[in-house]
């Protein structure tokens, strides 16, 4: 390491990673929890004592998981992935009519190519008049499904009053509580819903493994056939270190929820610093509740490109829009349903923090922002003058 914090011959070292909503850092307790299971032998469903093994890390994880949820461990699916997760929610239940917002995650657009898509307002919260219409349009039972946080904004939906909604109407009710979950306590959030959709890398655990928790006594008829894995629900050998780092990381979070509250106040002063700076500058959803660690923000005319390249030059990692699916800089669908113009949504950039954040790192973040945007107003006014 440097001393500014950089790791040596890297862009920038973990201070410089403003990128959590993407995926976070490793958390150390996960790290290890990997190491040690990585280097037992054992496949969970062998009976010997190898493999009695390898279950005991499992249910430990499971445990853990549940715990930081509020759910049971016999709820807890775990799957390849978050997107996995959503995927077996909106395909699991069999209900044909499904209900689901227009920000939602790729994975569940495209896991539900058919659904009704309630809209939201402009501040990104869901419209529950326009969820209480659709519930009320036809008798056929429904599946909801509303994720709890944007990974673009932070923006938090209205799960509870859904929730009651749609269980009046008959719904059950799936939340994608991918970017929630270990950042905000779920609290009466998670009241009363029947499935949830986690992934280990937003929380600090590793990549390529989520879990699908389930309330409720529907049966779910499982994507992956062929074993009698997860209680009949996900087929396959376990991945038993990728769960125990999961599940390592499930604790730490839950230990750590405190302290992620504090994140607020710093994105609230580099949100005030920005503003100050640039006064045309909009900040999706900033009169919502959000997560405390997302900002999502604009200029008129100051491409997101241009900032991310500039930004990464100067060693720091922000995305445009959702970095997780495609990698390339897309005009948000989530900004377009928040009633952005094209043009100051391909403007949009997102800061998002993780567990291994400081305070500092964000103030130097603004410094480096300040120097770009002042930069280019000064080569703007340059080629007008
Ligand atoms: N849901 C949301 C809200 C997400 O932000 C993401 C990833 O960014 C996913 C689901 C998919 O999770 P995974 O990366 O584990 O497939």
């Amino acid at each position: 390491m440097t001393g500014d914090g950089r790791a040596s011959g890297e862009a920038g070292g973990l201070h410089f990673y403003l990128d959590a909503n993407a995926t976070a850092p490793l958390r150390p307790e996960a790290h290890e929890a990997m190491a040690e299971a990585l280097a037992e032998v054992g496949n969970a469903s062998s009976v010997h004592g190898f493999g009695r093994r390898a279950r005991r890390l499992i249910e430990d994880a499971r445990e853990a998981v549940a715990a930081l949820v509020g759910a049971t461990p016999a709820g807890v699916v775990f799957t390849g992935s978050g997107t996995e997760a959503n995927n077996l929610a909106l395909t699991g239940t069999g209900r044909r009519r499904i209900l689901i917002s227009a920000i939602e995650h790729e994975s569940i657009l495209q896991a539900a190519s058919n659904a009704e898509t309630i809209p939201v307002r402009e501040d990104g919260r869901l419209d529950l008049a326009a969820l209480e219409a659709s519930l009320r349009a036809s008798d056929e039972p429904a599946l909801l499904s509303v994720m709890l946080a944007n990974n673009e904004t932070g923006v938090l939906q209205p799960l509870a009053e859904a929730t009651r909604l749609a269980k009046a109407a008959g719904a059950l009710v799936h939340c994608d509580a991918v970017q929630a979950v270990g950042r905000i306590p779920l609290e009466g959030a998670a009241l009363d819903i029947d499935l949830m959709s986690l992934s280990a890398h937003k929380l600090g655990g590793p990549q390529g493994v989520g879990a699908l928790v389930l309330w409720c006594d529907v049966p779910i008829s499982p994507l992956l056939r062929g074993g009698g894995q997860e209680r009949g629900r996900r087929a396959g050998t376990e991945n038993v270190a990728g769960i125990s780092g999961f599940g390592a990381a499930a604790k730490a979070a839950l230990r750590d929820l405190s302290q992620s509250a504090a994140q607020a106040a710093w994105r609230d002063r580099l949100e005030a610093s920005i503003a100050a700076w640039a006064p045309d500058a909009v900040f999706a959803g900033k009169d919502a509740p959000r997560l405390p660690n997302t900002s999502c923000f604009a200029v008129p005319g100051l491409k997101a490109e241009t900032q991310l390249m500039a930004l990464d030059l100067a060693g720091y990692a922000v995305s445009a829009g959702a970095a997780c699916s495609s990698g390339k800089v897309q005009i948000s669908h989530v900004l377009r349903a928040m009633g952005f113009e094209e043009a100051l949504a391909a403007s949009a950039i997102r800061v998002s923090l993780g567990w291994h954040s400081r305070e500092a790192d964000l103030d130097a973040f603004a410094l480096a922002w300040r120097e770009l945007y002042d930069r280019k107003r000064a080569q703007a006014a340059a080629s007008a003058a």
